[in-house]
């Protein structure tokens, strides 16, 4: 069966492919779910991390990626 000798040398292609699919992919879904244009990222100012402006955390006029970085 050739579909046994090529899916060793498939894997490595779909393990690499999949991050790039599933980026894409949630980047289609945020603009597909975006009305309004200001469609922002933002760094947090706990650890760095960049993330959209729809699951920022607002604290004494700050961003946080999350309630971990917001509390601490
Ligand atoms: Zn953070």
């Amino acid at each position: 069966m050739i579909f046994l000798k090529i899916l060793p040398l498939l894997i490595p292609l779909i393990i690499f492919l999949i991050p790039i699919i599933s980026r894409s992919y949630l980047k289609f879904l945020f603009t597909k779910n975006k009305t309004n244009k200001d469609d922002l990222i933002l760094a947090c100012d706990k650890c760095g991390t960049y993330s959209h402006q729809s699951i920022i955390i607002k604290k004494r006029d700050k961003n946080f990626c999350s309630n971990e970085c917001a509390s601490a």
